[in-house]
C-alpha cells in the first residue's frame, strides 16, 4: 500500500465540473488501495479577487490580516472536493491549515513551512478517509494565519509529502509536464521527461510558473521526487529528480523568462568604495529584492554607471529611495519598465564550451539588443526589450535543437 499526496492547482479546481472532475481522479487513486491525502490550491481567479479587495479597502493593508483574507479560497475548494468524494460514497473530510496545524515560520506572506502535525491525519488515512488539505498557509507560532508566497500549494503538497513520508507525491495542473519553454507562449516546446532538482529550480525561479520555486527547493533538500501531470488529459507527465537514470544528453534544457521587471540605471555616481552598498541597502530594509546588477568600470576613478534590475511594482519605491538617499551623488536616474530576462538552463553547460557564444550569436542573428548579461554554472540569462522576448525564446529554442526533442 503506497502513500500519495495528490496536488490540485487553481484551474483544475476553477469549476464545479473540474471539482467533480478532480474527484474522480482522487478516488482512481483510492480505489487502487493507496492512502490518498490532497492539497487543494483556491478555484483559479479566487486568490487574486481577494487581493483586489485588500487594494480597494487600503493601499497599505495589514500584513496579518491579508494573510487571513487570501487564505480563505482553498477552505472553499477543499470543502467542495470532500463534499463530492462524500457523495461518491468515499470517507473523505476538508482540513484547515491551522486544524493540523501546519506551523509556519517568517514574515506575513512568505512565511515557510517548518513542521506539520500528522498525527490525526494518520489516523485518518489508516482509517480509510481521504484528507483534503488547504494548500499555501499555515499558522504563525503565536496563532496568526500566514501565507507562504504565491502559487505556495506546491510547497505545502512537497512538506506535506516530507512529514508523512509519502511514496509519491503529484502535482496535477492544467499542462502534462514540464516543457523546454511555456508551451502557451512558444507552440514548438517540447515535453521534458525528466528534470534534475537544479534545473526545475532555475527554470522555476527565472520565471516559469509551472513550479513554485520554494517548492522545488523543498524537493530537493528532502529528496522527494515530484511528478508534474495535467488533471486535463491521461498522460505521462515530467518527472523532477535527482535519479541520474535515463537522462537525455541535452546541453540546455529549458527556456525561461520572466514578466514585470524593471532596468533602473544610475549615471555619473560618484565613485568610491561602498557606494554600491550604500544604493543597495535601503533597498534591501524595504525587502525590494534586486536581481542582475552591471557597474562600469570607472575610467577615472571618479564616475562610474550602474544597471540594476528589480520587479517593475517596486519601481515607484525604489526611486524614491534613490532620490531620497543623503549617501550617494550621481547625474541622472533612468528607468526602462519593458524589459525582461530570458535564460537558458541546463547542467549540460557546465561541461560544454561555447555556449555562451552561441546564446550570444542566435540573438545577434535575430538583431536582438543584449541590455545585461547574468550567469551562473547551469545557466545564462540576458536582459532584453520585452518586445523581443517571443523572437528570442523561438531563435534559442532553435540553436539548441529543442525544437528537435
Ligand atoms: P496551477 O494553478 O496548477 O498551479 P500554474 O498556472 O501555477 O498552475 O502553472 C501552470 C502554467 O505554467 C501553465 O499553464 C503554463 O502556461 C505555465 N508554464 C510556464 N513555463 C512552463 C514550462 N516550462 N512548462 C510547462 N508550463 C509552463
Ligand atoms: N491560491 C494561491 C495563489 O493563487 C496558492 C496557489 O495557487 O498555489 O497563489
Ligand atoms: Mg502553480
Amino acid at each position: 500500500m503506497k502513500t500519495i499526496v495528490l496536488k490540485f492547482g487553481g484551474t483544475s479546481v476553477g469549476t464545479i465540473d473540474r471539482i467533480k472532475k478532480v474527484s474522480k481522479i482522487i478516488a482512481f487513486y483510492k480505489k487502487k488501495k493507496n492512502k490518498v491525502l490532497v492539497v487543494s490550491s483556491a478555484m483559479s481567479g479566487v486568490t487574486n479577487e481577494l487581493i483586489n479587495k485588500s487594494k480597494l479597502i487600503s493601499s497599505n493593508f495589514d500584513r496579518a490580516e491579508y494573510d487571513a483574507l487570501v487564505s480563505t479560497g482553498e477552505q472553499v475548494s477543499c470543502a467542495l472536493i470532500a463534499g463530492r468524494l462524500k457523495h461518491n460514497g468515499f470517507k473523505s473530510r476538508s482540513w484547515t491549515s491551522w486544524q493540523l496545524p501546519i506551523l509556519t515560520d517568517g514574515p506575513h506572506s512568505s512565511a515557510r513551512i517548518s513542521s506539520l502535525g500528522i498525527k490525526e491525519l494518520n489516523r485518518y488515512i489508516n482509517s480509510g478517509g481521504i484528507p483534503i488539505i488547504t494548500g499555501f498557509q499555515g499558522v504563525s507560532k503565536n496563532l496568526r494565519i500566514t501565507t507562504i508566497g504565491r502559487s505556495g500549494s506546491d510547497a505545502t503538497a512537497i512538506m506535506l509529502a516530507k512529514f508523512i513520508k509519502a511514496d509519491e507525491c503529484i502535482i496535477y495542473t492544467d499542462v502534462d509536464g514540464v516543457y523546454t519553454t511555456d508551451p502557451r507562449q512558444y507552440k514548438k516546446a517540447k515535453k521534458i521527461k525528466k528534470i534534475f532538482y537544479d534545473e526545475m529550480l532555475e527554470m522555476a525561479s527565472l520565471g516559469s510558473k509551472v513550479m513554485q520555486p520554494t517548492s522545488v527547493q523543498d524537493a530537493k533538500l528532502n529528496k522527494i521526487d515530484v511528478e508534474v501531470k495535467s488533471s486535463f488529459v491521461s498522460k505521462s507527465g515530467t518527472l523532477i529528480t535527482n535519479s541520474k537514470k535515463a537522462f537525455s544528453d541535452q546541453i540546455i534544457t529549458g527556456i525561461s523568462s520572466t514578466k514585470n521587471d524593471a532596468k533602473i540605471t544610475i549615471v555619473g555616481v560618484k565613485d568610491r568604495p561602498g557606494v554600491a552598498a550604500s544604493i543597495f541597502k535601503p533597498l534591501s530594509k524595504n525587502l525590494i529584492n534586486v536581481d542582475m546588477v552591471v557597474q562600469n568600470i570607472s575610467l577615472d576613478g571618479k564616475e562610474t554607471d550602474l544597471t540594476f534590475t528589480i520587479k517593475a511594482d517596486d519601481l515607484k519605491k525604489t526611486e524614491k529611495l534613490i532620490k531620497q538617499n543623503k549617501k550617494i551623488s550621481f547625474k541622472k536616474l533612468s528607468f526602462d519598465k519593458g524589459v525582461s530576462k530570458v535564460s537558458i538552463i541546463g547542467v549540460g553547460m557546465i561541461t560544454t564550451p561555447g555556449i555562451t557564444y552561441r546564446m550570444f550569436q542566435a540573438l545577434a542573428s535575430k538583431k536582438i539588443n543584449i541590455l545585461v548579461i547574468s550567469t551562473s554554472e547551469i545557466k545564462i540569462s540576458v536582459l532584453v526589450s520585452v518586445k523581443h522576448v517571443k523572437k528570442a525564446i523561438a531563435a534559442l529554442h532553435k540553436e539548441f535543437k529543442l525544437d528537435k526533442l
